[in-house]
């Protein structure tokens, strides 16, 4: 008998784990075609933007969605142009109030996992969205902490547009690593205006283009947002924010995060983030 998701705590750390058998089943690729383009399993139609039930979700209960952001097989964030990027902003946005207002959803996670380096077993340009029954431990650490965006990250700064800001991070675990806030405080993506995404989708586009330009070649990522907990309670500190970080120090060159890491949760990051940040700006923004 197996559980399609069994939720195990370790003993000692509290760590949460998600057995999930299921998922082994899941193909690699897929056998015709790809499924997210016009006419392919989970596309029958054309379209611009569009969502569906994760066929292999990692979690029980219709918690775990796919959004395509665009029907071009070759596309990339950067090039679906600021009225693309934005097409996709209002998707997580209202998927996240739809999977926000259910009564079992506590925190919704929008993220991407691009290219095959971070897992990714479609091409097809798509994110996903889990929606948790709790608030996770990392989102939690951050609010706890009051996370906020560096008022002045100096020579770590990458790019500005309107009330956006692009930084590398202080100390980030990752070798390269990207955080995208708005200056004033917002707390979740259904609290931006028109104008605010808009002005994240030209953020989010500039300096996706310029991650893709910064080694001549489509760097594999993982990004994600981090907004207000969907579990009824008043949040005032959340602030809405994107984290983007890769496994690449340069190059096609992976950066394992390995044993001493692994086992003392201290990190060794080969990259200056100052210096990241200064190659980052030279690149033009289209
Ligand atoms: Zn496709």
């Amino acid at each position: 008998m197996t559980e399609p998701s069994d939720l195990r705590i370790d003993p000692h750390l509290g760590t949460l784990v998600h057995v999930v058998g299921t998922r082994q089943a899941r193909p690699n690729l897929p056998d015709t075609g790809c499924p997210f383009c016009p006419g392919g399993r989970e596309a029958p139609e054309p379209y611009d933007v569009r969502w569906f039930p994760n066929r292999w979700p990692a979690m029980p209960g219709e918690r775990c969605e796919v959004v395509l952001y665009t029907q071009q097989h070759d596309a990339t964030f950067a090039s679906l142009g600021v009225a693309g990027a934005r097409r996709v902003i209002d998707l997580w946005a209202s998927r996240t109030e739809a999977l926000g207002a259910r009564s079992d959803v506590d925190s919704v996670l929008v993220f991407e996992n691009r290219g095959p380096e971070v897992g990714a077993t479609i091409a097809h340009p798509h994110g996903q969205i889990y929606a948790y029954d709790h608030i996770p431990d990392r989102p939690r650490r951050l609010l706890e902490a009051h996370w906020s965006p560096d008022p002045d990250p100096a020579d770590r700064l990458v790019a500005e547009h309107g009330n956006w800001l692009a930084s590398v991070p202080y100390a980030s675990t990752f070798p390269l690593a990207l955080s995208i806030a708005p200056r004033r405080q917002v707390p979740d993506l259904m609290a931006l205006d028109d104008g605010a995404r808009d002005e994240l989708a030209t953020i989010l586009t500039d300096v996706l283009g310029r991650l893709d330009r910064l080694y001549d070649r489509p760097l594999p990522y993982m990004l994600w947002l981090n907004q207000r907990p969907t579990d009824g309670g008043d949040w005032p500190q959340s602030w809405l924010n994107i984290e983007l970080v890769s496994p690449w120090r340069s190059a096609g060159v992976p950066r394992y995060i390995a044993a001493a890491e692994v086992a003392c949760g201290e990190y060794f990051n080969p990259v200056i983030p100052e210096v990241l940040a200064e190659q980052l700006r030279a690149l033009s923004s289209h």
